[in-house]
């Protein structure tokens, strides 16, 4: 009954962050997919058409420049990670922007680090900038300032980040869509994908783990800490596998899909 009726409030949602991760932007060769990121655009301007805004956050910039460069493996050092993400955000923003002008959308990149939301003029500046984008009608597309931001002033993860945006734009709910397709509990040799997550518990915590895989980083972990943050903020937050066909509008019809973690009390009205 609690997740019907949560479920149902996504129907409802106004104004919405979607996190992409890098594994749904990337070929299984780790190169940025156009279909990929051309199919994820169609899904946003089904959701835009029933008015609904979307910002988007969008992983994939050091992948992509990893690609261009020929790097199979991440690199460890700062700075290389910092040169990729200066190459691959270029190479990101052109296939969003193919994807999008194809469909007659506007997108508008935006750079983010942890310092602009420490400052209280660049974090109200952000927020006036990214309203005045939706007002236009545009599809803010965020990702860290790489190139920019250092080891103990990073976000980390763009987990983090969207969460942080969430806050920022006053957002309804939050979707965190990854190669995962919810958050999964073992028990035994069981697992079990939990529809609902009613507060994230210490104990809870212990089920998720980090993740510094090939091309991206953050993990359930860091998906349960966002979750966190935005249910503080009195709304919901999905985890769901961003390859299942049509996940987006499909969530936003009420189908249960993924984990959805829930604020303590009722949601606030979208
Ligand atoms: N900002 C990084 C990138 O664009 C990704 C961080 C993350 O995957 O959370 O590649």
């Amino acid at each position: 009954m609690k997740n019907a009726y949560h479920r149902n409030y996504l129907r409802h949602c106004r104004r919405l962050i979607v996190k992409l991760g890098t594994g749904i932007l990337t070929t299984d060769r780790g190169d940025l997919s156009p279909s990929r990121i051309r199919n994820l655009a169609l899904q946003v301007k089904t959701i835009v058409r029933k008015r609904a805004q979307v910002v988007l956050v969008s992983s994939g910039a050091i992948a992509g420049g990893m690609a261009r460069l020929g790097l199979k493996t991440r690199p460890t050092r700062i700075h290389d990670l910092q040169a990729c993400a200066a190459i691959g955000q270029n190479l990101l923003m052109h296939h969003y922007e193919t994807a999008f002008s194809r469909l007659g959308l506007v997108v508008g990149q935006v750079l983010l680090t942890h310092g602009d939301f420490q400052d209280d003029q660049r974090r109200e500046n952000a927020r006036h900038t990214l309203l005045r984008l939706l007002k236009l009608g545009v599809i803010p597309i965020i990702n860290e300032n790489d190139a920019v931001s250092y080891a103990e002033i990073k976000f980390g993860d763009n987990d983090q980040l969207a969460a942080q945006v969430h806050k920022l734009v006053h957002a309804d709910a939050t979707i965190l869509l990854s190669t995962v397709d919810g958050f999964y509990v073992r028990e035994g040799r069981k697992k079990f994908l939990l529809k609902t997550v009613g507060s994230v518990s210490l104990s809870l915590m212990r089920h998720a783990g980090d993740t510094v895989s090939g091309r991206s980083v953050g993990g359930m972990k860091s998906k349960l800490l966002a979750a966190r943050r935005v249910n503080a903020a009195g709304c919901p937050l999905i985890v769901a596998g961003g390859r299942v066909k049509d996940i987006l509008p499909r969530l936003l019809k009420g189908e249960e899909l993924g984990t959805i973690f829930l604020p303590r009390k009722k949601c606030r009205a979208p």
